[in-house]
């Protein structure tokens, strides 16, 4: 039984004559039985509707610490007059006391009644459409609730697309955004700033995707946002549960073909926020129920990814199979995790790798390792690699297994005579077979080659060398006229006198130049200077 702590005492008819003018008692007393219609308690209020020559009038009665105080709303109260309805509202109340206080009491059990009755969304939904309708209920509920100091979280969305609208013509900046986020990272609050963060880069991404970004600036700014986002997600250092909803959001925004631009950037923060074992498992599960909008290669490489993480190599590389062969990116995360699974599915998956890119000299590199007990291919692919990069490093390892090295020689030279000549005679120089070294350069015939090989190889065969490197001299002598082309001419009788040969032999050599060329005055002429 709720008891109302007002109303505790009401006059009788007795002291309400005396409280009012004799003749507004009397008309109130010879009336109030016929026009009051109802009356109601709801606290310090008692409620009286009085309906009198068909006009509806409400009057109401306040307990003011156990003296009465009556309104009324009717004409002559509203000018200041005495009106007989509040004493025939107080007569009315005086009579029936008992019987509304009563009521009041059944009411309030009630209210408690339908209060567990009701689900709390309808309770709410009412109470909230009653804040909006009613200022002084709302007032009353931010009073009694004390949610003076509450405020609406920032619309960073509203805020940043203010920010367009309001510089049309001007460069868009984020730094108040950013500073914003700064400020709540620093106070501590890391969820406020991962929003923020979000929700600059999802603005930049989404809505000035077309705008004109010459120097990267508003690409960079959506980078640090992601990045800043991620940061903020490990700083909140939330329960996997709260973590699983942030996983979510970077997961679909890497999956998203609006993002497709910032893909990378995504999947590194997923790499990053997913730290233990569930944020994997939850991070999975993503991969495997989304699937209509995202990009298969795409989730295939999160898969792998995540199963590498568990140590599951023959798992991960499962995943990406079907994929190795788009493009050398996916391809050399392929192969890194082919070489942790074991040798006999290592080397069946790789040799794909070496058909798929045959000349992908990064990836064979890479792909290398995983040959070493597979003799042929290991000594074939170390041989492309050295012809295709010209790394030593290949040939000497090449040279360390090879089982009939005069012919892997053999073989090397002359893919080098087709691909890359002036290289052909370098291994012969690098193996010390200096005759086949100047067998090649006579195949090659040509006085720049000489010149370039002449300090390595001129001594171990003075003569010979002087007499083919002069041969070519002769012809390159001829082939054109003009100063600048017996210039060229004569730097090379400079490199051919460092040949030790008899000075005779020199001698003989520039008289045949001299008798060949007799026409030309210029260079008889600077061939009398040597
Ligand atoms: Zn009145």
């Amino acid at each position: 039984m709720t008891v109302n702590k007002h109303w505790k005492t009401f006059p009788d008819s007795k002291q309400i004559k005396a409280s009012c003018p004799s003749k507004i008692y009397a008309e109130a007393n010879g009336y109030y039985q016929d026009v009051v219609k109802d009356a109601w308690i709801s606290k310090d209020v008692i409620n009286v509707a009085i309906e009198t020559y068909g006009e509806d009038i409400s009057v109401e009665l306040r307990d003011k610490h156990g003296e009465v105080g009556g309104s009324c709303d009717c004409h002559d109260s509203k000018m200041g007059y005495w009106c007989w309805h509040v004493i025939a509202a107080m007569l009315h109340v005086a009579d029936n006391m008992d019987k509304l206080k009563e009521e009041h009491d059944i009411q309030m059990e009630s209210v408690d009644y339908f209060m567990s009755h009701v689900s709390h969304k309808k309770i709410l939904n009412f109470v909230s459409k009653q804040l909006k309708k009613d200022p002084n209920f709302y007032n009353l509920f931010v009073e009694h609730l004390r949610l003076q100091n509450v405020h609406l979280p920032r619309n960073y969305t509203r805020m940043l697309n203010s920010l367009y609208s309001n510089t049309k013509t001007q460069d868009v900046t984020f730094e108040d955004i950013f500073e914003i986020a700064r400020e709540e990272r620093n106070a501590g609050d890391h969820i406020e700033a991962a929003r923020a963060y979000s929700s600059i880069a999802e603005h930049i991404i989404t809505t000035i995707k077309d705008a004109q970004d010459d120097y990267g600036y508003y690409k960079d700014c959506a980078i640090e946002a992601i990045e800043n986002l991620t940061d903020s997600v490990i700083r909140a250092e939330m329960s996997s549960d709260t973590k699983k909803q942030y996983i979510k959001y970077v997961f679909e925004r890497a999956t998203n073909p609006v993002y497709r631009a910032y893909w990378p950037y995504y999947v590194e923060s997923l790499k990053t926020i997913c730290t233990e074992e569930e944020d994997m498992s939850h991070w999975m599960s993503l991969t495997q129920s989304n699937p209509k909008t995202g990009d298969p290669q795409q989730l295939a490489s999160m898969q792998a990814f995540i199963l590498e993480d568990a140590g599951r190599w023959d798992d991960a590389a499962d995943a990406l199979l079907p994929y190795y062969a788009n493009d050398a990116d996916t391809c050399r995360y392929f192969v890194s995790i082919l070489k942790r699974t074991d040798d006999k599915r290592a080397i069946r998956d790789a040799r794909r790798v070496v058909n798929a890119f045959p000349t992908d000299s990064q990836i064979l590199d890479e792909a290398l390792p995983i040959f070493v007990n597979a003799r042929d291919e290991y000594q074939q692919i170390l041989r492309y690699l050295f012809e295709a990069t010209g790394d030593w490093k290949y040939f000497f390892k090449l040279k360390k297994i090879s089982s009939d090295w005069s012919l892997t020689l053999d073989t090397i030279y002359n893919n080098l005579m087709a691909t890359a000549p002036e290289r052909s005679v370098q291994i012969y120089v690098k193996e010390g077979m200096h005759q086949k070294a100047i067998d090649s350069l006579e195949t090659l015939d040509n006085h720049d080659m000489y010149a370039t090989y002449l300090p390595k190889l001129a001594k171990k065969s003075p003569i010979r060398y002087f007499e083919l490197y002069g041969r070519t001299i002769q012809r390159f002598t001829k082939s054109k006229t003009g100063k600048d082309h017996y210039l060229k001419v004569m730097r090379h009788l400079e490199n051919i006198q460092t040949i030790p040969v008899s000075e005779e032999m020199f001698a003989k050599f520039i008289k045949s130049l001299k008798t060949n060329n007799t026409n030309r005055r210029i260079l008889i002429k600077m061939l009398k200077e040597i």
